[in-house]
């Protein structure tokens, strides 16, 4: 009888859905140089049923061996059409694009990313098709029947109150032996169950490949611990929400060129033009990297979120945050960009904040000054003479945005892949607003 192993070949569609098939392979055979057909039709974003057919190449650097079935092999794949032509809308294809230009342009990127998650024991779905569930949660115990951390204050919490630290190392242990690399990790601001874990990548594909293998393992153990991972960018009405802040770094060679001693805490004027550009594109910016109607019920004042389009050191309520962490070592300078969560399609995101970044870069756009104050209580009056901008109120305001302002972006995005994601988002829009909410119940009762 010969061995067989499993091939799961991993593609990302438009939106953002990380999905596989599976192959077997008699043992002796190389998993890395199978290929394989899928029908591009059936997933967002892709191909009409008229013309389906695509191909999965694997990349080989993305091999990892599943830690909960040694069986199993598992490559991100390239998609491509018949002929061995790009699919364009391939959100990995737009990243490696947008990879390209940074190396063109003579440097390398440096990035990073904190995931903020939810670990519920129990998630208690609102909606079931056909049926209408109305569950009034109590602030004490939003999710889970034994919450013991109140709304607000589970940051650091030490692992005696802390319900799910075992589930994070659990997490990070299957990361690490899937060779995926993490840097530390603690329980979070929000009540019971909200975690971040961070990591490093060297550049904007990998980050990508690194968040898809990163929110299907977590999901996987934590389901086999009995609890769900909720990626949700805001769960829990009054509780903290989920970010999923991007960190990024341009070099030249072992030259960080966000690093210059001689200014402010370190921060060059290169990276001052960086965010310029993410400031001025930061309203287009958010129909991608907050790309859900639940996004927008993050983006509010008093949970750390930003709602202001402003940067500042260490300052929180800023949609760009310049760390101050280990301001001795030039290496440590970078950016963290604040308004992504962890609904966006990674590789957009990553790719549409370095060309963001990129134009800033090119057009000189200097941000101003840095804002030092807590925005969220700044007054409105204030907030006007300084000519500070909000970031969009809505997903559908978001696009709005993107569909005005997206030059930028063409360098990897091609006009149709902009136009689909629109046409996806505004559908997704149409659908949701079709269904009623229990919290609708609540206020519209009483009419
Ligand atoms: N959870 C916050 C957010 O929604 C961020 C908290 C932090 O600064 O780590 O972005
Ligand atoms: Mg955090
Ligand atoms: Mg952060």
């Amino acid at each position: 009888m010969t061995r067989i192993k499993f091939v799961n070949l991993y593609f990302t569609d438009l939106i953002g859905v990380f999905r596989n098939t599976s192959l077997l392979l008699s043992d002796e055979k190389d998993p890395s140089s199978v290929t394989t057909l899928f029908d591009g039709s059936s997933v967002y974003g892709f191909l009409d049923i008229s013309f389906s057919d695509v191909i999965l190449k694997p990349v080989k650097e993305t091999e990892i061996v599943l830690p909960w079935d040694k069986n199993v092999y598992g490559y991100i794949s390239q998609v491509y059409l018949p002929e061995w032509k790009r699919l364009d809308r391939d959100p990995r294809y737009i990243a490696e694009k947008a990879e390209e230009i940074i190396q063109s342009e003579g440097y390398r990127s440096v990035m990073g990313v904190e995931m903020e998650f939810f670990l519920f024991e129990k998630l208690k779905y609102i909606v079931e098709p056909g049926r209408q569930i109305l569950e009034i949660y109590s602030a004490e115990s939003p999710w889970t029947d034994n919450a013991s951390i109140p709304l607000k204050k589970g940051y650091h919490i030490v692992e005696s109150i802390d319900r799910v630290a075992h589930i994070r190392r659990s997490i990070i242990s299957a990361l690490h032996e899937a060779g995926l690399n993490t840097v530390k990790h603690h329980h979070e601001v929000a009540s019971s169950g909200q975690v971040e874990i961070t990591s490093n990548k060297e550049n904007v594909v990998s980050l990508g490949d690194f968040i898809q293998y990163f929110k299907m393992i977590a999901r996987k153990i934590a389901r086999i611990n009995g609890f769900e991972a909720v990626f949700m960018p805001k769960p829990i009405m009054g509780d903290n929400g989920n970010g999923m802040h991007i960190h990024v770094s341009l070099w030249s060679g072992d030259k960080n060129l966000f690093h210059d001693p001689d200014e402010k805490y370190g921060l060059s004027q290169f990276a001052r033009y960086f965010i310029g550009g993410l400031l001025e594109h930061g309203r287009s910016l958010s129909a991608i990297v907050s790309p859900t109607t639940n996004s927008y019920r993050r983006l509010i004042p008093g949970y750390e979120a930003p709602v202001y389009l402003v940067w500042g050191y260490a300052n929180r309520s800023a949609a760009v945050r310049i760390p101050l962490a280990n301001i001795d070592n030039g290496n440590m300078t970078r950016i963290e960009y604040r308004p992504p969560d962890p609904t966006a399609n990674p590789y957009l995101a990553s790719s549409a904040i370095i060309l963001a970044g990129l134009d800033g870069i090119k057009k000189k756009i200097d941000p101003g000054d840095p804002i030092e104050e807590n925005v969220y209580k700044m007054p409105i009056e204030k907030r006007r003479s300084l000519g500070i901008r909000e970031l969009p109120r809505n997903l559908d305001e978001a696009l709005d945005e993107l569909e005005s302002d997206h030059e930028y972006l063409k360098p990897a995005f091609s006009e149709e892949v902009i136009q689909t994601y629109i046409e996806l988002k505004r559908n997704e829009i149409r659908e949701l607003a079709g269904i009623p909410s229990p919290a609708e119940f609540l206020y519209y009762n009483l009419i």
